[in-house]
């Protein structure tokens, strides 16, 4: 096998400088020369606040919106002038909007009858899709009679049905409420693994990328600021805005000599390797370690939120922006009381940007 028809088959999509102008004045591209790759099987989820140009790259992909540069290819073909209903992707919005006169079974069958199947055919993948989403035994009852998280479960049945190569969701889980968002993004992924599927999601919801996907794509203003497992993201975010966006609010200027950084909360330790210079460094919450006023940088605690596994501390020091200190629930102080900090180099991440 040659190593062109190696990607091929394991490639499932491919976006190759995808740009998409929709030519309002003085505004950026809502797609600014996008590249990614999707593999066979892969579940990518792509992050980023609202306006950042999600929808559009699904809708791209799609065949729904045009591009004004680069190409769409799926499984190593280019798809200009390829019809959406001859793509063999999926979409699933985010109001999935189910046929209200249709009962559940008519719902599920809509893209199999579309397509010709017989009623035998339609009648098994109805019965096989609604028990993979958990739902056996539904295919009579009325849409309204369903609940939110239901009727959801139903959408995602419909578009699996005509087993799309490519399944795109958009903010699949973004109108349902937090407990059954959270359950149901874990059923998601051990179905999709089940099946299979290659899935291509987009969600502002961190929670909800890092939970569904294998690799994680977080955009900004129509650009890609990174990409990597969510363990690589969260463990390492690329740029200030990555961080920030993840919640992390612990980011300074730094300038870094040998192994620590000056900043304007004093001496940081840096990892092993980082280069002397100006940076910005971020702290996870987790390496802000409480010592007694007097060995630390002395701060005082301006708040303190319960976060069920720990507390959450908002730190002033006498100088520099205030810090985030995440802390044992047995061990946390009290909001006014005064504490001191010190930084650990394990939780401190070098940012490979001078952005903002
Ligand atoms: P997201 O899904 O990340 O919220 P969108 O892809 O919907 O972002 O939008 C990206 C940018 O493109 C936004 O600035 C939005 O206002 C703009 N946009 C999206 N669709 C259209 C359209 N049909 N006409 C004009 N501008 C649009
Ligand atoms: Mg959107």
């Amino acid at each position: 096998m040659t190593a062109q028809a190696r990607t091929a088959a394991t490639e499932m999509l491919r976006l190759d400088g995808v740009t998409v102008s929709f030519g309002m004045p003085g505004t950026h591209p809502a797609l600014d020369g996008v590249d990614l790759d999707v593999a066979a099987h892969e579940i990518v989820c792509v992050l980023g606040p609202s306006g950042s140009g999600k929808s559009t790259l699904l809708r791209v992909v799609a065949g729904l919106q045009h591009a004004d540069a680069g190409a769409v290819l799926l499984e190593g073909r280019d798809q200009v002038g390829v019809p959406t209903h001859r793509r063999g992707v999926g979409l699933m919005f985010q109001d999935h909007q189910l046929f209200p006169q249709r009962d559940v079974a008519g719902n599920v069958a809509f893209g199999l009858r579309m397509r010709g199947s017989s009623r035998g055919e339609q009648q098994r993948t109805v019965t096989e899709l609604l028990d993979l989403v958990g739902l056996p035994g539904a295919a009579g009852r009325a849409v309204a009679s369903l609940s939110g998280g239901e009727q959801q479960r139903v959408a995602l049945a419909r578009a699996l049905a005509p087993r799309p190569r490519l399944l795109m969701l958009d903010e699949p889980l973004g109108q349902l409420d937090r407990g059954l968002r959270e359950r149901l993004v874990v059923e998601l992924r051990r179905l999709f693994r089940e099946l299979g599927t290659t899935v291509l999601a987009v969600t502002h919801d961190q929670g909800e990328a890092f939970a569904l996907a294998d690799r994680v794509v977080v955009m900004r203003d129509g650009r890609i600021a990174q990409s990597g497992s969510p363990l690589e993201v969260w463990q390492r975010p690329a740029s200030a805005f990555v961080a920030r966006f993840l919640g992390f609010d612990n980011v300074v200027e730094a300038s870094v000599q040998g192994e620590s950084a000056a900043t304007p909360w004093g001496k940081v330790p840096v990892p092993d390797g980082t280069p002397d210079g100006a940076c910005r460094l971020l702290v996870r919450p987790a390496g802000v370690r409480l010592t007694s006023a007097a060995d630390g940088l002395p701060c005082t605690v301006v708040a303190r939120t319960f976060r069920g596994t720990h507390v959450a501390l908002l730190l002033q020091p006498a100088s520099g922006p205030q810090v985030e200190a995440a802390c044992p629930l047995h061990e946390a102080p009290e909001t006014g009381d005064r504490v001191g900090i010190s930084f650990a180099a394990e939780d401190v991440v070098v940012l490979g940007d001078a952005e903002e």
